[in-house]
């Protein structure tokens, strides 16, 4: 059609499958294995259904003040999204715009990052993980149009101290440098409090792994007020009425729970250790993890052979393409019960 030589061609990033199995162990994207708080629930039964008739708050304020409140910043130095890829999103067409110098990026992280550096047409430039995994700082000490990458990065689960993340900020004075800190709560040293010290800095931060909200879609940054103000320019050039009332009330909900946030993080992280012992005994190799999974591969299988016979059992990891990471899968850390069954599916299999 002669129409389509106009059209906007994109690959679409792709995200894991969502299968609906009553008995399924869905160990592939990510999720929380617990309940969001007790709060949310209480939130949603509390919910007046007659707010839906007036549109909601543009500035999406109460939840803004209880992130602000939470992390100890002004609420001028937060911008709320609809999961933090919308964030991401935002962020890309507000802050790379060099036509010239391309964006920096890990060649093996959040596959999102490229795919909205193509729809926008932004340049970009991969730098390559070492062989352990490793982010390597010096290769973010180039000229640049920006820096993103995830801290701990995904599906590697390997995180940066807080003073190589410093060291390649100081390094990229004169773009905006984006942590994307998805996973940080459960493990790393977050970034916040150095976007009081340096005002090209953006921490992403989500709703979807940590706090049990996947489905909620909530998302933040914390940055500067410029840059904030500059995100929410982007953003209601865009459209003003990003978040629903419902969201808005049960996230709120979820962010005032310090306690139970806490407990819930402990538990996974206290799961991870123990199944990373367990894995090892197995034969399976793999960096500590400071996320909510673990990115691993067995000297004598092929990864793609241990995820089918996985989900022929009806339990879900993820496998991703690529040269470099093919033979590699993306365990997601459930509830104790979860990776049992998965221990017990991988006894028999390498046992056999
Ligand atoms: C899960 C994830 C996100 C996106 O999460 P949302 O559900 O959109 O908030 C962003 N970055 C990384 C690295 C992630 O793993």
């Amino acid at each position: 059609m002669s129409w389509e030589k106009n059209v906007r061609k994109v690959i679409p990033y792709t995200p894991g499958e969502q299968p609906k199995q009553a008995d399924m162990i869905k160990l592939n994207t990510n999720e929380c294995p617990y309940p969001p708080s007790p709060k949310v629930e209480e939130a949603l039964k509390n919910f007046d259904a007659d707010q839906l008739r007036l549109y909601p708050d543009p500035a999406i304020k109460k939840l803004t003040d209880a992130i602000a409140e939470y992390y100890h910043v002004g609420e001028e130095q937060v911008f709320v999204g609809v999961g933090s890829d919308d964030v991401l999103a935002m962020s890309f067409l507000t802050f790379f715009n060099d036509k010239e110098n391309p964006i920096l990026f890990p060649d093996i992280t959040y596959s999102f990052y490229d795919v909205w550096a193509e729809l926008y047409r932004i340049p970009y430039e991969t730098q390559a993980l070492d062989e352990e995994f490793r982010i390597l700082p010096q290769d973010y000490q180039k000229k640049n149009g920006g820096v993103i990458f995830p801290n701990p990065n995904a599906p590697t689960g390997r995180m940066l101290p807080l003073s190589v993340i410093e060291q390649i900020i100081e390094a990229n004075r004169d773009v905006v440098v984006i942590v994307d800190e998805a996973y940080i709560d459960f493990g790393g040293e977050s970034a916040v409090p150095l976007t009081e010290k340096y005002d090209n800095l953006l921490v992403v931060q989500t709703f979807s792994k940590s706090r049990a909200m996947a489905g909620a879609r909530i998302g933040f940054a914390i940055g500067d007020p410029k840059l904030i103000k500059y995100l929410n320019d982007v953003k209601f050039s865009f459209n003003s009425y990003t978040m629903d009332h419902i969201t808005i009330e049960t996230g709120t909900a979820a962010i005032q729970d310090g306690t139970y946030f806490k407990e819930t993080v402990a538990k996974i992280v206290c799961t991870r250790e123990r199944v990373s012992k367990e894995l090892r005994k197995l034969g399976f190799q793999f960096a500590d993890s400071s996320a909510n999974f673990l990115f691993v591969t067995h000297p004598a299988h092929k990864a793609e052979d241990i995820q089918a016979m996985l989900r022929e059992n009806h339990v879900y990891v993820r496998h991703f393409g690529g040269e470099r990471i093919c033979n590699y899968l993306r365990i997601t850390i459930g509830t104790d019960d979860q990776m049992d069954r998965l221990l017990s599916l991988l006894n028999g299999y390498l046992g056999a």
